[in-house]
């Protein structure tokens, strides 16, 4: 097996459990012949501190699969970490109303660089890291074996493998070709989902606990969906029976989801709006006709990819949110997002707090968001925590 060594005094970065080592922690790398395998972590006097998975173009060169450094890398080790996924998703998820959940939540599930999301009877894995690449064949034959699905279909063409220096890789890995778009159930809300070509996997699963619990301040309500994509939030909105609907997206295609989904669910699409367009700009447009909603939800992509981009982002989600308040009537409630890893929850809450004096009104934060509960966040890993998100009451 070949080793990483640490430099001097840097095997206390393993003490915390995080499980990166940064290329500038490491010494040297010896006997590795290929990408991804699995290497010894040694302190610089040669003491056996864990094992992981070598990324030789990455910046962190080696992400740890195990503190233990006499466990064994090998098929059973990835059963027994997929296992241990599975049981926590089958104590989570009310399986008789949601088909769509995520499996396999990367790092926070011990499985750095390894996605695996369920749609229904589809599985959808993307493999970030070497070291995931390197086990790819196993993995997928141990979750073949366990879950039985009708389809494995990969979608590792995340911009992060650019970093990674790795191939980007879409296709079916095992069983049949899945069609255009597969029906999945939220909560007992169905949608279509495309998994060849979606967003991240297909759909934000991350959101579903959210998306539920606007289900509780939309009665009689007007409500304005930022951001839409197909139609999460709306399809919760309509089924809590909000009176009137504004949907905002830059996609068409989504927008024609959204429509679709509509049909699914047999909701009729009277009093819904779907607009196709820049957010920034409709937000100021409805200010200049002086629009009212009584429920915003601004849920927008990721502003900030890198560290560099956080100030100009910061700028972006002040302005929407800023926008956002101004709109609300007296009362009204503005559900605000980041997904963005880089901005933390005090960045945003910062943010927030400065839109809501500029935007000249009394706002209260009356609970505090976060993703769904099947993507944990592993306590020695505050990266996982990534989205991040308020409900703001508006006077
Ligand atoms: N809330 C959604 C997910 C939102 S993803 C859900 O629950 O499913 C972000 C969405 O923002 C994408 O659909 C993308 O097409 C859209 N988008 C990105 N930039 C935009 C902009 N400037 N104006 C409008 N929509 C935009």
């Amino acid at each position: 097996m070949g080793t990483a060594t640490l430099k001097k005094g840097k095997e206390k970065i393993l003490q915390s459990k995080h499980p990166w080592i940064f290329s500038g922690a490491i010494d040297k790398i010896d006997d590795v012949k290929q990408n991804g395998e699995t290497v010894i972590i040694k302190s610089f006097d040669g003491a056996e501190l864990a094992l992981g998975a070598v990324s030789v173009h990455s910046q962190i060169a080696v992400r740890v699969w195990s503190f233990n450094s006499d466990e064994k890398i090998d098929k059973i080790f990835f059963e027994n970490r997929i296992k241990t996924a599975i049981a926590l998703r089958e104590k989570i998820i009310d399986k008789n109303s949601t088909n769509v959940y995520r499996l396999i939540n990367s790092e926070n599930d011990l499985l750095p660089g390894l996605i695996v999301d369920v749609y229904n009877k589809y599985l959808v894995c993307q493999f970030l890291s070497a070291g995931a690449v390197f086990w790819k064949k196993e993995i997928v034959g141990i979750l073949s074996e366990l879950l039985k699905p009708k389809c494995i279909f990969e979608r590792s063409d995340s911009e992060s493998l650019v970093k990674e220096k790795l191939e980007k890789n879409v296709g079916v890995l095992l069983g049949e070709e899945p069609p255009e778009l597969i029906e999945v159930k939220e909560n007992n809300l169905k949608f279509f989902v495309n998994i060849k070509s979606g967003h991240k996997t297909g759909f934000y699963i991350d959101q579903r606990d959210n998306r539920k619990l606007l289900g509780e301040f939309v009665k009689d309500k007007s409500v304005l969906n930022c951001f839409c994509y197909t139609g999460g939030f709306s399809l919760y909105a309509k089924s809590a029976e909000a009176s009137h609907l504004t949907n905002i997206d830059s996609s068409s295609e989504a927008l024609t989801l959204i429509t679709k989904n509509f049909e699914l669910n047999n909701y009729s699409i009277d009093n819904v709006e779907n607009i196709e367009g820049d957010v920034f700009k409709l937000l100021r447009k409805f200010r200049d006709e002086n629009r009212k909603f009584d429920v915003i939800i601004l849920d927008p992509p990721k502003f900030a990819e890198s560290v560099s981009q956080v100030t100009k982002a910061a700028r972006g989600y002040k302005d929407i949110n800023l926008l956002a308040m101004k709109l609300l009537n007296r009362g009204g409630f503005l559900f605000t997002f980041s997904c963005s890893g880089h901005i933390s929850q005090e960045l945003f809450r910062k943010i927030v707090d400065d839109a809501a004096i500029d935007s000249g009104r009394i706002v209260k934060i009356i609970r505090q968001l976060t993703q769904s509960s099947d993507h944990p966040v592993l306590s020695s890993f505050p990266e996982g925590l990534y989205l991040k998100g308020f409900i703001c009451e508006t006077y």
